[in-house]
């Protein structure tokens, strides 16, 4: 076995290095939980996709360089190395795209998924509905057949940045009678349409980070459902493993914040040591994302052979949310009261944005599945435990 990088791999490395470095954003975006910061993203990812960086591993009639996942995870390395923005898009190019990709017709990859790779069009997630959260199968919202249209009513919640998006895709339910996940439609619907009503919902840092939506006899045309009629669960269950799958949260991004962790721990070691405990959990936090780096080669290499990820989704999954967390709690433990500090409060310094992190990876262990609804898919279809 061979374990260093191939020559095209360093020099894809190189290439990705050289042109972060000249067209890196000088200033920090605004956050993108905001209508300036969503929009200053969605420029930054045009210019990604302008030099086929915004999707690497589409093909390259849709932009992207055709990579294989070890490139992928290269270009991750490269692009949390260098402090780059994060990512808006991700509800389209990592979640619908594949899906797309995998269920639309040829009309459907060719409507959409140009623009989606361009950042032109943004996509926010319709799933889960005030009584569908963990349960999606009891989803309410009716899709019922008019002609060449559905009928839409009904209302989705926590949808992420739906109040900046344009599109969202989403699960309804077709056919009346049916129950659970029986008699779902996946469709794409425009959020401008006429009858949607979209409100903000507060996150944790005081933005409209997400949105309730409200769908009042909205007409959707049937060539925007992906898969057949009444098999939207089928598509859903894929898409969801996309979300939990590798590509949604890369390594990289918990090796980028053990290594901020290390030098905030380095820049108040004084004060640090004097509780022992927090030296042993920037060191395990640092074990932990390589350890995550490591384990994402092995999966990628068995993909390579022809395996298909599974059920260690999620352990993924909960292995860098609960990592997450610990790091953000570690780091305010680091800060004490300073850590409070908003951005621009007297004597913030560059600190604040340990407190915005620590706030949002209290989510992780609810998004993309909760984690104890993890644990019951890693106890049934891993240990073989009785339901
Ligand atoms: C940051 C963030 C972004 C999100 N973005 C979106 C989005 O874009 N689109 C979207 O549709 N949704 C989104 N969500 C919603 C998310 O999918 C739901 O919050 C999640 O599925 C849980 O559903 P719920 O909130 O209704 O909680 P519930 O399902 O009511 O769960 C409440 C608690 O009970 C536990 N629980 C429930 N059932 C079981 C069980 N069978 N066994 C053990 N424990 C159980 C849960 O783990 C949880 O702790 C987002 C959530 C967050 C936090």
């Amino acid at each position: 076995m061979d374990l260093a990088y191939t020559p095209k791999q360093q020099a894809f490395r190189a290439e990705v290095r050289a042109w972060l470095a000249d067209n890196l954003p000088r200033e920090p975006l605004a956050s993108y939980d905001t209508r300036e910061g969503f929009e200053q993203h969605r420029e930054w990812e045009s210019r990604l996709f302008d030099a086929r960086l915004s999707m690497v591993m589409w093909p390259a009639e849709l932009g992207g360089r055709g990579c294989d996942l070890t490139e992928w995870l290269i270009f991750e390395e490269e692009y949390y190395g260098a402090g780059a923005p994060m990512r808006v898009n991700q509800n389209g190019q990592l979640l619908l795209g594949p899906t797309l990709m995998e269920f639309g017709t040829e009309e459907q990859k060719k409507r959409f998924l140009p623009r989606m790779a361009a950042s032109a069009d943004m996509w926010a997630q319709g799933w889960s509905e005030p009584n569908a959260g963990s349960d999606m199968a009891a989803i309410t919202s009716k899709a019922i057949r008019d002609g060449d249209h559905y009928v839409l009513n009904g209302q989705k919640t926590w949808s992420t940045r739906a109040i900046f998006a344009d599109w969202l895709f989403g699960l309804f339910r077709s056919d009346p009678g049916s129950s659970r996940h029986h008699g779902l439609s996946f469709l794409l619907v425009p959020l401008d349409a006429p009858g949607v009503t979209i409100r903000p919902i507060k996150a944790l840092n005081g933005k409209d980070a997400f949105a309730e939506v409200f769908f009042d006899d909205v007409r959707v045309p049937v060539d925007n459902r992906i898969g057949a009629e009444g098999q939207g669960w089928h598509v859903a269950m894929a898409t969801a493993g996309f979300e939990r799958g590798l590509l949604l949260r890369s390594p990289a991004r918990f090796q980028y914040t053990a290594r901020k962790l290390v030098e905030l721990y380095r820049a108040n070691q004084a004060s640090a040591d004097r509780d022992p405990s927090i030296r042993e959990a920037v060191c395990e936090a640092w074990m932990a994302a390589e350890a995550y780096a490591l384990s994402a080669y092995h999966t990628v290499g068995r993909l390579a052979r022809g395996a298909r990820i599974g059920a260690e989704s999620s352990t993924n999954k909960i292995f860098w949310s609960e990592l997450d967390l610990r790091m953000h709690e570690t780091a305010m433990r680091i800060l004490g009261a300073r850590g409070e500090l908003l951005a621009g409060a007297p004597e913030s310094g560059d600190d604040h944005g340990w407190l915005e992190g620590f706030l949002f990876a209290q989510a992780g262990p609810i998004y993309a599945g909760t984690n104890e609804i993890q644990r019951n898919i890693i106890a049934e279809r891993m240990l073989g435990l009785p339901k």
